[in-house]
């Protein structure tokens, strides 16, 4: 076969623009809809960059429970869309078509800085001294590989990527390792658009 061919074959299926998004058959996702820390808005967003991120749970000693984790956010008004627990469960805090508060003050590498506005906002439950676990690894390829056959994505960047000398989250994350777990070459993942 003549391998460009191929290739855009594959990229059509990979990117269906213009298609209405259906549901993923894989991962499965557990719906927990907050209350907080987002806003709805009348009309379809663009959806160009997802934000990966690192949250545990400050208040008790349970670093990685995720209900601590939710109230932290509560108190302070914040959520991403999805929040990956230890165990590779996925769940959904916030629905894509809304903005979620996660990005903060940041900036894509294109100079946009509204980028709750154009993001989807995932959280790995990781400490600063802990590394994501396999499963977490899994689940998050899989739902990356769901949100690109949805949305027609420029990026997906960490955290410290947007907002570079006041974040560094996600912590210990292995960019190596998740790419080739995505089946992609390494991205020179701070700025590549992709
Ligand atoms: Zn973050």
């Amino acid at each position: 076969m003549f391998l460009p061919a191929i290739l855009g074959i594959f990229l059509f299926l990979g990117h269906p623009q213009g298609v209405p998004a259906g549901p993923c058959s894989q991962p499965k996702i557990i719906d927990q809809l907050l209350s907080w820390g987002y806003r709805t808005i009348p009309h379809p967003r663009k959806i160009e960059a997802i934000i990966i991120h690192s949250s545990y749970n400050i208040l008790t000693p349970d670093s990685f429970s995720i209900a601590g984790i939710l109230r932290e956010y509560k108190q302070i008004d914040v959520s991403p869309h999805y929040i990956i627990g230890r165990n590779g469960d996925i769940y959904r805090l916030v629905a894509d078509s809304d903005i979620a508060y996660h990005a903060g003050k940041s900036r894509l590498p294109d100079g946009k800085t509204d980028v709750n506005s154009v993001s989807i906002g995932i959280e790995l439950v990781n400490t600063i001294h802990d590394s994501p676990t396999n499963a977490q690894y899994a689940s998050l390829v899989l739902l990356v590989r769901c949100l690109e056959s949805k949305y027609s994505l420029k990026y997906v960047l960490g955290h410290k990527d947007i907002a570079p000398g006041r974040k560094t989250d996600p912590w210990n994350f292995d960019w190596k390792k998740f790419d080739e777990m995505l089946g992609r070459a390494a991205r020179g993942r701070s700025a590549q658009p992709r």
